[in-house]
């Protein structure tokens, strides 16, 4: 059988790629190795309601699990600042239900998707699946960060996260709690998606992620949990080549969570999106160029603020427990008034900055990491 375009991977980065793709008239066939959408869910949901509105999607009833209020960061000695994150618009969107939002919307535009269907090999123009071998002009590696982990493991994390009923979460409050220690190079996270139910996780360079979520859950007081997850995450940007011959890479095989957080919901969706347009492009007139266009756009987008991330996870992986807590003891009421006014949940940098001090009085940061910050800076 011939299509289009065959893409490998039923999420956000592929199916947003065959919304496009199908939209302009061209066959596309979506495979994915799972037996349903959505599922195994591996995701906090965290995303900003501007990203969606970008993306082409209204949350349905179904979708949209929880509104965000505020986001509480602790340092390892305790002490807590809030953010609040009112003006940012943050939702938290049911993954098991919004990957199917895009799919039907994939769907309706007359693109194909198969489950239980998964990518073995790609031998020129044919896409060697677990159904049988699919002809495509284009092939879409949209496998996700397991497929990149394979190629190169010193971008990767290990993370755990899970969907836990608990008293002590509250609806609308994300904490973050930094633990260089305990989370090196990351933190453990809590994503409510209502009272009492949410998402808790913990990642970390070198870390049993399991052993270090189960002691910080002990910690919190008593939980029932109800899924786990144990995935990667990939924190160190963008891959070279977005393109190579006749396949295209999107989505977190392409490297395109942020740096910082991971979260890639947004920075993946634009990738499915913008990588679908080039592809429709690129079959219209048939010129490779167009195809070149899809990383030019992504990283217009995307490419500095992603370079500023890495330079302040390089800096996050350096610091010890002591330099966070003088970092938090630092900022002041009128620095986390200003990021709540001014700051972008998607574009966060600028807000790192803030707390980092830099401008501000103490400068504890910039003393230790001097080139780094200017980096960050600049
Ligand atoms: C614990 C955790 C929490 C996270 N929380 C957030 C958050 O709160 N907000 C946020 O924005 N991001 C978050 N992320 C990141 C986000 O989930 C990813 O960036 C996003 O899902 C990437 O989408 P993708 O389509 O590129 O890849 P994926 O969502 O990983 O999808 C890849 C798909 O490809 C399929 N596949 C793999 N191999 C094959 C094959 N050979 N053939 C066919 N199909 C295959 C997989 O089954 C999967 O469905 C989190 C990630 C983790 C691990």
């Amino acid at each position: 059988m011939s299509f289009d375009v065959v893409i490998a991977g039923g999420s956000v980065a592929g199916l947003f790629c065959a919304r496009e793709v199908a939209k302009n008239g061209y066959r596309v066939l979506v495979i994915e190795e799972d037996f349903e959408i959505g599922s195994p869910e591996h995701c906090g949901g965290l995303v900003s309601a501007s990203g969606l509105e970008e993306l082409g999607i209204v949350p349905s009833a179904k979708t949209l699990d929880n509104h965000i209020h505020s986001a509480q960061l602790s340092s390892p000695g305790g002490t807590k600042i809030t953010l609040d994150a009112r003006k940012q618009k943050i939702i938290v969107v049911n993954r098991r239900e919004f990957d199917k939002q895009i799919a039907h919307q994939a769907q309706k535009n007359g693109a194909e998707i198969r489950v239980k269907t998964s990518l073995k090999d790609i031998n020129g123009a044919s896409a060697i699946t677990s159904a049988g071998t699919f002809d495509a002009k284009i092939i879409v590696d949209a496998r996700g960060a397991n497929s990149l982990v394979q190629k190169d493991r010193t971008g990767a994390l290990q993370s755990a996260q899970y969907e836990v009923y608990a008293d002590w979460i509250e609806k609308g409050l994300v904490e973050v709690n930094f633990d260089a220690l305990r989370y090196p190079g990351f933190f453990s996270w809590i994503i409510p998606a209502g009272n009492g139910i949410g998402k808790v996780g913990v990642a970390g360079r070198s870390i049993n992620a399991m052993q270090a979520l189960e002691k910080f859950l002990e910690q919190k007081g008593s939980y029932s949990t109800i899924r786990k997850v144990f995935a990667p995450i990939w924190v160190k940007g963008p891959v070279d080549e977005f393109v190579s011959g006749n396949t295209v890479i999107v989505g977190d095989a392409a490297g395109q969570s942020k740096p910082t957080t991971a979260g890639g919901i947004y920075s993946c969706g634009i990738g499915g999106v913008l990588a679908g347009r080039a592809i429709s492009k690129f079959l219209e007139i048939g010129k490779s160029s167009e195809l070149d266009k899809y990383q030019k756009f992504w990283t217009a987008k995307f490419g500095k603020e992603f370079e500023k991330q890495l330079y302040a996870r390089k800096m996050l992986e350096r610091f010890d427990n002591r330099t966070v807590d003088r970092i938090f003891s630092s900022v002041t009421p009128q620095m986390l008034s200003d990021i709540s006014e001014n700051e972008s949940f998607d574009f966060h940098t600028t807000a790192l900055v803030k707390l980092l001090g830099v401008r501000g009085s103490i400068k504890v940061a910039q003393t230790i990491f001097g080139s780094e910050i200017r980096r960050l800076l600049g």
